[in-house]
């Protein structure tokens, strides 16, 4: 029977450390939370970051606005958080209305401020492997696998999913950490025997008990990036964590997973620009 391995717990531990440098060193931190629209999944979204940074001591300054708002209305605002001292992190809540380009806006935002590590620049950066900001999901993975105590180096890694805000950073950073990587999509051949060779194996599909037993290897380290809504209402992630938590090593649940992490990354990324932005 896997460990389970409690996202809960290493997250509340990530942000008592971000808490503790924030109260030590007496940093005075601000994030702006931009929301456009009233989609109810962001808003729990946007108020979770909103506790989580009360919780560490950063100010943050919502911007709530209304669901017809136009792309020059949403750039300016950037433009003026961008050059605004008391904001350290700038973060847009995705997805956005339809009217406005996730690109374009995500591209306005000063690389410096972007907290999500979204911008093209941010992403390069990682590619290379010199980055500032890591993508707070995929880096809140990597730290619910250092908290298993299994090391990456020299380990078969498979990713499933190749999105650009978890699947191919996720896979950067298991490299960067010696991961011998394998990426699978939806045209992957194979796929079941693909990832019954991994060590860790991370899921990123966005499809409800995707990953099966058959899929698995004896003893692997299971992290399930995905939230699926069933039809009852309840979450579950990607991976059918019944018959899968009877196979491997590790496994993270869903909910209580990879979820309370990204926010708990955001919270560092927020220490991170303002360490960046006033040389400390
Ligand atoms: P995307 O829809 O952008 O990407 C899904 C990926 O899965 C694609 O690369 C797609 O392949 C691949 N895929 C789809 N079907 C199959 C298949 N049958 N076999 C193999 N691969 C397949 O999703 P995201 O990366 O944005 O998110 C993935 C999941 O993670 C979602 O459930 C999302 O809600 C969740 N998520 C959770 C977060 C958290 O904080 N816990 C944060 C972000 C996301 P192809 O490229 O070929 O289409």
């Amino acid at each position: 029977m896997a460990k389970i391995i409690d996202g809960k717990a290493v997250s509340a531990a990530v942000k008592e450390q971000v808490k503790d440098e924030i109260a030590r060193e007496r940093l005075d931190i601000g994030l702006a939370v931009v929301i456009v629209g009233d989609d109810p999944a962001s808003r729990v979204y946007v108020n979770n970051k909103k506790k989580a940074c009360e919780f560490c001591g950063i100010k943050s300054y919502e911007y709530a606005l209304p669901e017809d708002t136009t792309e020059a209305e949403l750039l300016e605002l950037i433009d003026t958080l961008n050059g605004d001292a008391k904001v350290n992190g700038i973060l847009v809540q995705l997805p956005l209305p339809k009217q406005l380009d996730e690109k374009t806006i995500i591209e306005h935002i000063s690389p410096m401020k972007d907290v999500d590590a979204f911008h093209e620049s941010n992403v390069g950066r990682i590619m290379i492997g010199n980055y500032a900001f890591l993508p707070c999901t995929p880096a809140g993975c990597m730290e619910l696998i250092r908290s298993t105590g299994v090391e990456v180096s020299g380990k078969e890694c498979v990713v499933i999913g190749r999105s650009n805000i978890v699947g191919k950073p996720m896979a950067m950073l298991l490299l960067h950490e010696n991961g011998t990587v394998t990426v699978c999509h939806s045209k992957t051949k194979n796929l079941a025997e693909v990832c019954s060779r991994a060590d860790i194996l991370i899921a990123a599909v966005g499809r409800a008990n995707f990953v099966t037993a058959d899929m698995v290897k004896e003893g692997a380290v299971v992290i399930d990036v995905g939230i699926n809504r069933l039809e009852n209402g309840k979450l579950c992630g990607d991976v059918k964590f019944d018959e899968v938590s009877e196979k491997a090593g590790y496994i993270t649940p869903v909910p209580g997973g990879v979820g309370p992490m990204t926010i708990a990354m955001l919270m560092k990324n927020t220490v991170m620009a303002k360490r960046i932005q006033s040389g400390i």
